[in-house]
């Protein structure tokens, strides 16, 4: 049975969750966490003081012996009671993700499915972490290889995926045997605190996970980040804030893994099946209403085609309902606060002023909440400011070229290197571009590449180190290597 909003507010917990007790934080006020559909508070949850967080190290660090001495079928188990948990719950937890994100409840429950894969794929990993046993080349020693967890890991998430970021972390550390401290975004954390609930339903000892919720995310996470107890820190966020946390790092030596920011290139040749193309377009740029790391940032199409793809995006998006999550009706949610429409418009307005048109959409809306229309600007000039950011809202920018080596270099024009999009429907070219794209992933006629089988991550100012995957699990072990000598003399 489906629950009210009010009841499923009730099953949240409110607490920081700190060596396996839910405590109230130290923090002046609490947060307020708003629905940006309506601007209305949703819950007022605990607020972690720097005090707060190094009680939520000392518990990870206390309990990182133990929980890498546990067998790898125990981790395994309470990693696979979760995902069945969190399946036998997956409307509540998408009700949540929409309430607190904003995204159309659809599109919720894709992130339930996506991101609860995630613990069912690193509860499988967790009982295949090998090494190797090896005679020495000179014959007279014996070499052997073996896998070891980093240690506590410090992983803080951003708002827009608030199942998905956390399970792509939790999952490979625990699988791995660290134990963590997990900071969520304070403006969508409420779907972490329900999933750390069910993990401690499903057996997690205390102080595996800890979270901590707060404010003051700098403040708070610096000295997590300086004390030498801390081995690990996992970062899904903007560059900016990616390369503050490699610098804090740096002083301790952390192992680091960096999911960033994206600016993906959209390439649509003329061979392209142009059906296709619209529709990978439509899913790329407007998924999550446009707030992706991985969302169609530029849209770079062939000179003969541009007009006919315009009008058919613009067609399509000018349909799309804009509403709260939870109406059925809704196809387009709000973004996630006024900062982030206020960015939109400046956007528009700057594109506009450097050359472009607006064939649909290109204002925010009236009355409550947080809403900007599905927006497509057409001609948009190469060098336009719009090219060089990431726009994290529902607007195309389409950019014309007439050569395959123009449409290459304007992809690759950018010091983001996250996902790249293609569409033609010529294998040579379609090889041709795998190479020569500049980007940790490539989706080739298709406007989806996330799956917690395949390794996720950026080259270039996107990131280090890949999410998911037979590599997911990597990022949380250590090489130890021993040396012994011929056991025959
Ligand atoms: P953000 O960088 O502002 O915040 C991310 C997290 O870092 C939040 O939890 C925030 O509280 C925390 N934070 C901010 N400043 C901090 C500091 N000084 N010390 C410690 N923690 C700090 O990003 P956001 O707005 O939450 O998310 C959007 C960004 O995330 C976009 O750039 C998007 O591309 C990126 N992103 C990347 C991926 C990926 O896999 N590459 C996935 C999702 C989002």
């Amino acid at each position: 049975m489906t629950l009210t909003e009010k009841e499923l507010l009730a099953k949240v917990p409110t607490k920081l969750y700190i060596g396996g007790n839910w405590v109230t934080g130290h923090g002046e006020k609490p947060i307020a966490v708003e629905d940006p559909a309506t601007g209305k508070v949703l819950l007022e949850i605990a607020n972690a003081t720097a005090e707060d967080g190094l009680a939520a190290l000392t518990a990870a660090a206390d309990a990182q012996v133990q929980w890498a001495k546990t067998a790898p079928r125990e981790r395994s188990e309470i990693l696979r009671r979760t995902f069945e948990l969190v399946r036998s719950r997956s409307e509540e937890f998408a009700m949540l993700i929409s309430m607190e994100m904003g995204k159309p409840l659809a599109e919720a429950r894709g992130e339930v499915a996506y991101g609860n894969e995630f613990l069912r794929w690193f509860a499988e990993e967790a009982v295949r972490i090998t090494g190797r046993y090896g005679v020495s080349p000179e014959g007279t020693g014996r070499m052997l290889v073996a896998q070891r967890p980093v240690g506590p890991a410090f992983a803080i998430t951003p708002w827009n995926f608030p199942l998905a970021m956390a399970t792509r972390k939790i999952g490979p550390a625990l699988a791995a045997g660290c134990t963590m401290v997990v900071k969520p975004a304070e403006l969508t954390p409420l779907t972490t605190l329900l999933l750390v609930a069910t993990l401690e339903e499903a057996g997690l000892p205390a102080g595996v996970v800890n979270v901590i919720t707060t404010s003051t995310s700098s403040a708070t996470s610096a000295p997590i980040i300086s004390d030498s107890r801390l081995r690990k820190i996992t970062f899904t966020g903007s560059t900016e804030v990616g390369v503050r946390l490699l610098e804090q790092s740096a002083k301790q030596v952390l192992r680091t893994s960096m999911e960033l920011g994206g600016n993906a290139p959209f390439v649509v040749f003329e061979d392209a099946d142009l059906d296709a193309a619209v529709s990978g377009a439509m899913l790329a740029k407007l998924r999550n209403i446009g707030q992706a790391c991985t969302a169609a940032n530029r849209f770079i199409v062939h000179d003969s085609v541009a007009e006919d793809f315009a009008n058919r995006m613009a067609e399509q998006m000018s349909q799309m309902p804009l509403g709260r999550g939870l109406d059925p009706d809704t196809k387009i949610g709000p973004v996630i606060n006024q900062k982030a429409r206020e960015n939109l418009e400046r956007l528009v307005k700057t594109t506009l002023s450097e050359g472009a048109a607006v064939v649909t959409g290109g204002k925010s809306t009236d009355g409550a909440g947080y809403f900007f229309e599905p927006t497509v600007l057409m001609d948009v000039k190469p060098g336009s400011t719009i090219l060089g950011e990431e726009i994290f809202g529902p607007i195309a920018p389409i950019v014309r070229f007439k050569t395959e080596k123009e449409a290459i270099d304007l992809a690759n024009d950018t010091v983001y290197g996250l996902v790249s999009y293609a569409y033609t429907q010529d294998l040579k070219r379609g090889l041709r571009l795998i190479e020569q794209l500049d980007t940790g992933m490539t989706g080739l006629n298709t406007g989806l590449v996330s799956n917690a089988a395949a390794p996720f991550g950026g080259v270039k100012q996107s990131g280090l180190g890949r999410e998911g995957g037979l590599e997911g699990i990597n990022e949380y072990l250590e090489t130890k290597y021993v040396m012994i000598p011929d056991p025959s003399n």
